[in-house]
Order: C-alpha cells, then structure tokens, then sequence
C-alpha cells in the first residue's frame, strides 16, 4: 500500500499533480468536491474515493491542493476522526500564518504535515522547471520526498511550516512587481497607437539585465550599508522617475502602477538618504 496516494482536490493544479504520480507509476486514489472532475483521472488509471474521508484513509499520503485554506478547512474538519497516522501534504496557495495554524491544528489529530508552494503553472508539473517549495519536519520530508520529486523539483526550506508560503510569496511578490512594470511600459507604447509586439522583445532584453538585480540588492541588505560604491544614487533617480508622471499626462495614461514606489524614493530622499542607493528604501517597509 506504500506505493498508493490520494490527491485531495481536482482543480487544474490537482489534476496535473494526479497525473505526475500516475506517471511515476504510483498507484493514485483522487477526490474532488464536484465528482465529475475525476473522471478524466480515472480514465488514466485513478481510482476515485467517494468521500474525502475514503480519500484520506486510502493512502498514508495524501496530497491536498484546494483553492485556499478555507476550502481545506472546510474539506478536513468533518474528518479529523481519520487523520491519525497520515501525512497531509497541503499544496495549497496560503500564508505563512496560515500554515503554521494548520501544522499545529494537524499535529492535533495525529497527522503529519508537510506544507508546500508551487513555483510552476499546471502545464509545467513534472518537468525540469517545476520546482516546489517545502516546510515542516525534515524526517517527514526526507521520508516522502521520493514520491515529491515526481512533481519537478523538492526545494525544503526547513520546518518552521510557515517556510514554503513565505517563500512563495516571496517569489510571486517579484513577479507581479515585473508584471506592474511591464505593465506600465506597455501601456506607454500602446499609447502611441502602434504594436506592443515590436516592442515587447525589447523590453524583454531589458529586463534580463535587470533578473540579477536581486543578487546585489541583498549583499547590502545584508550588511545593511547602502551608501557604498552607489552608481546611480537614489537622489538621481528620484529626479528622473518624476518623469514617468509628466509622460503618463502627456501620454494619457494612468501612472499608478508606478506611484507608491515613487512615494517611497521621495521619502527616502527627503530622509537624507539622496546620495545612498535606492536598495534602502527597504528601510522604509519596516513595520
Ligand atoms: P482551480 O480553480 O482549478 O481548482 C480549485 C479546486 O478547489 C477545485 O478542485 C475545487 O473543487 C476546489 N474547491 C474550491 N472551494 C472548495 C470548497 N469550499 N470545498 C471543496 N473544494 C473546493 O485552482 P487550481 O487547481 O489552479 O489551484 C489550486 C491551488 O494551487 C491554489 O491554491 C493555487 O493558488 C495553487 N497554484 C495554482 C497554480 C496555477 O497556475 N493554476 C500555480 C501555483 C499554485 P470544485 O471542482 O468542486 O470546484
């Protein structure tokens, strides 16, 4: 029985998760709220549970991947009854906070938890570019990363449960900051009436100069010295960044994409901090 695992929810995420086990050759029970979603898994060798509760019991791994941490309160609590002696591998989006409340809420009926982030769109599951991220105990991990692995590459970030949300997070925090970015310098060319599309590569080029930018902003994070071999002072691209706001009037469009960074270089220079580099702003999202 070693070799069977459920797949608690069937989204589009749960699904190509399902599909990666069976095609490392596990044997696979699936359960989704609305019944139907399975039936394209068990056409592919599934088996599928009636109840979430037959779910669970059927494997000592069980795999949850719902829509938020209410969906999977809402799924686990009628059946805390049979969690004891499993291990509950929730790969559901959430917060840190929310993942320690389930760790501990876990331990509490005699379950195992491992909580997880997907860094991959269901499409890439399974291959080299996957990865997914991992906290909780490391002797659970190391005990079922083998079946894990088969998602695209196991990252464990140590057992505070809270670890892999955070980090996730994290990530996607930096994605979207790309994606407001780009946003704006889109809609600045549309503006013009011509094509995004010729464009597009060039910013595209531009921006994998800026992917290593990261690298360097967290050496003096860490050090916590941002007034070192500054090459384009705060103060200076305060100045320019004015310009964005000018060229949205002009251009008509919205800047506010670009706003409330802009208020923080302004504040930051107004602190005495024009000559540093613009890496200290972080100083101002303190709490
Ligand atoms: P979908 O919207 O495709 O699926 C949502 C799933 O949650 C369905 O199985 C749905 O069941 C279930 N669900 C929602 N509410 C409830 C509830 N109250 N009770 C029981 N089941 C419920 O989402 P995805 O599969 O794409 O995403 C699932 C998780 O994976 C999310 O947390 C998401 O953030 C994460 N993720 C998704 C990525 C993606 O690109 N898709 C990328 C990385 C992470 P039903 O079919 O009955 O509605």
């Amino acid at each position: 029985n070693d070799k069977t695992v459920s797949v608690v929810g069937l989204g589009d995420m749960g699904t190509a998760l399902a599909d990666a086990l069976l095609a490392a050759g596990h044997r696979v029970t699936v359960w989704n709220r609305t019944a139907a979603r399975a039936e394209p898994l068990v056409a592919r060798g599934a088996s599928r549970a009636e109840t979430a509760a037959d779910a669970i019991v059927a494997s000592q791994l069980v795999v949850i991947c719902l829509l938020d941490y209410d969906s999977v309160s809402q799924v686990l609590v009628p059946h805390t009854d049979v969690l004891a002696g499993r291990t509950l591998v929730n790969l559901t989006n959430g917060t840190p906070g929310q993942a320690r409340e389930m760790a501990a809420w876990a331990a509490d009926h005699g379950a195992d938890y491992l909580d997880g982030g997907i860094m991959a769109v269901p499409p890439m599951i399974a291959t080299p570019e996957a990865f997914v991220l991992y906290s909780g105990p490391s002797g659970t991990f190391e005990t079922w990363q083998p079946v894990l692995d088969a998602f695209g590459e196991s990252r464990y970030l140590g057992d505070d449960a809270g670890a892999a949300a955070l980090q996730d997070l994290a990530l996607l925090a930096g994605m979207y900051g790309v994606i407001a970015g780009s946003l704006h310098a889109l809609a600045l060319v549309r503006s013009t009436g011509g094509s995004t599309r010729e464009f597009a590569p060039l910013l595209s080029k531009w921006l994998q100069g800026v992917v290593t930018w990261p690298l360097a902003a967290a050496e003096q994070i860490d050090a916590g010295d941002y007034g070192e071999d500054v090459v384009s002072n705060l103060g200076m691209q305060t100045a320019g960044f004015a310009n964005h706001f000018i060229a949205a009037e002009e251009q008509g469009i919205s800047a506010e994409l670009l706003l409330p960074v802009y208020q923080l270089m302004q504040r930051r220079v107004a602190d005495g901090r024009g000559h540093e580099d613009i890496v200290g702003v972080i100083e101002l999202l303190k709490r």
